[in-house]
């Protein structure tokens, strides 16, 4: 495939973009990089309903910060713009005259109570569903029953109508999608789709089929609920006379417990759903993108990580599963303690810094870079290294339970109070990691006790937890002062 591959990433503004959108919008992006072709966003906001004003910053702020730069979209300037779809009314309106004049669309009038009152009486009769199709748009108020030169008066009156598609009573819609192999749908099941509403805007039926045939799109990459519009969508590329693009709908997204993963399957199980979450966590976004890669895709060999130009170069759909993906959020949070690992302690200092901020610390870039190094290879964010590690910066105001009583035992204070002793006798120059733990060794020697009887209490007493990084570098950090108010207070506090 030449330059020409065009894809496009359509979100309808709706709400903050959600870890599954992210995906498709990543999909696109890989497969159309792969080919050396267009990433385009459009903004499908022909719903004024369902409109959410922040969404669409959200959605494209979500995907700058994923990397998924886009090459045409809101805001750049083509001969195939504008890209928000409210920007566009006029050219669905053009070829819904179109398909009306070629007898594939009709006007129709009926209000919303005379469709109910159809409605009803169809189901009285046994119709378990009834629809606006073939059969009953024959006895309802459009320009298929009404005489021309009233359908005439009303349209010159103004009178409100909607435009519908005449779907064909017995047809099968078939094609190929690219994951699934050849699909196909019976027309029986469907209903005169509403192409333009009473307000003059299109569906998204009408304004994504016009769209993707006037932006050159040639694949169509989106999630697998959409495949059941797709039979629609062929129907109309049909009769507007327009080869269809190639279809791709992409597996579902699973939760770990089954089913599909919803925002309240994903509450309940402890997994951000927004992107604006994993921003807000500060999670790597590389993380967020091999991972999400790897979900429903996979290059066929055993490795994991991959760069985005790796994921680039070796991406194809046909190696896109048919099965749902599970999103299993402890491969995340692998991914994202790799790429952590990765970066340099001048990258993380910035944002360590400013957690530290938040949390109302202050402490110079030493100190920090201290307790980073510390850290780093036991937290899985940023943000841990200091939500993990507030005994840093302050003493800990409680013990954890279990610690406690896994390390203070009888003996414990007397055993303390001697290391307590030795340390004192350390100057504030020779406090540091080595001496701590030679003092620590010459006493555990002298009282003929394991090393454990005394590390774990003393750890507790300065960090009020059973673990941590090396605690001789933590005492060293914290200072003599501080570590030695620590140890006499749990002391006095324990025993
Ligand atoms: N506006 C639709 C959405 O919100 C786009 C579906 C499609 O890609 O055709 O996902």
């Amino acid at each position: 495939m030449a330059d020409s591959t065009r894809v496009r990433f359509a979100p309808s503004p709706t709400g903050l973009l959600h870890i599954g959108g992210l995906r498709t919008a990543l999909y696109n992006y890989l497969f159309t990089k792969h080919h050396g072709g267009a990433f385009i966003v459009r903004i499908e906001d022909t719903d004024q309903s369902r409109y959410v004003e922040e969404a669409e910053q959200d959605i494209l702020d979500s995907l700058k910060w994923a990397g998924l730069n886009w090459d045409e979209g809101p805001g750049t300037e083509s001969q195939y713009g504008p890209y928000r779809q409210s920007e566009r009314s006029e050219l669905y309106q053009k070829y819904a005259d179109q398909l009306i004049a070629d007898g594939y669309a009709y006007y129709a009038f009926d209000t919303s109570e005379e469709i109910e009152e159809m409605r009803e009486r169809l189901k009285k009769s046994g119709n378990p569903s009834p629809k606006y199709d073939s059969i009953t748009r024959q006895s309802m108020k459009n320009s298929l029953t009404l005489p021309q030169d009233e359908v005439k008066r009303r349209l010159d009156a103004g009178e409100e109508y909607i435009v519908r598609l005449k779907v064909p009573r017995k047809e099968t819609v078939r094609f190929t999608d690219i994951i699934r192999g050849v699909v196909s749908f019976d027309t029986q099941g469907l209903d005169d789709q509403v192409l333009i509403k009473s307000d003059g805007l299109p569906t998204y039926h009408m304004a994504n089929v016009v769209d993707d045939h006037e932006m050159g799109i040639t694949h169509v990459i989106r999630g697998e609920e959409w495949l059941s519009s797709a039979p629609k969508h062929m129907l109309l590329y049909k009769y507007l006379g327009w080869d269809a693009p190639a279809m791709a709908h992409l597996p579902l997204i699973m939760s770990p417990s089954g089913g599909k993963l919803s925002k309240r399957k994903a509450e309940q199980e402890g997994i951000p759903i927004n992107v604006r979450d994993y921003v807000q966590q500060d999670y790597e976004p590389e993380a967020v993108i091999n991972f999400l890669t790897y979900l429903g895709w996979g290059p066929g060999d055993d490795r994991e990580v991959m760069s985005l130009e790796e994921m680039i170069k070796e991406f194809s759909l046909e190696r896109v599963s048919k099965a749902g993906a599970v999103f299993n959020f402890k491969k995340l949070t692998w991914y994202n303690e790799h790429y952590m690992r990765e970066k340099s302690d001048e990258e993380l200092l910035p944002r360590i810094k400013k957690v530290a901020e938040r949390e109302g610390y202050t402490a110079s870039d030493d100190y920090l870079k201290t307790i980073l190094s510390l850290m780093r290879d036991r937290v899985s964010r940023v943000p841990e290294v200091i939500e993990l590690g507030r005994y840093f910066f302050e003493a800990p105001a409680e013990y954890d339970e279990k610690s406690k009583k896994k390390a203070w035992k009888e003996q414990t204070p007397a055993l303390v109070q001697k290391y307590l002793d030795e340390i004192q006798s350390l100057s504030r120059d020779e406090f540091k990691a080595a001496p701590l733990k030679e003092k620590l060794s010459a006493v555990i020697e002298a009282e003929g006790v394991g090393f454990g009887k005394l590390m774990l209490p003393v750890r507790v007493a300065v960090t009020g937890m059973g673990f941590g990084p090396d605690l001789f570098e933590t005492m060293e950090l914290i200072g003599k002062q501080e570590t030695e108010q620590r140890i006499a207070d749990a002391i006095s506090k324990l025993s």
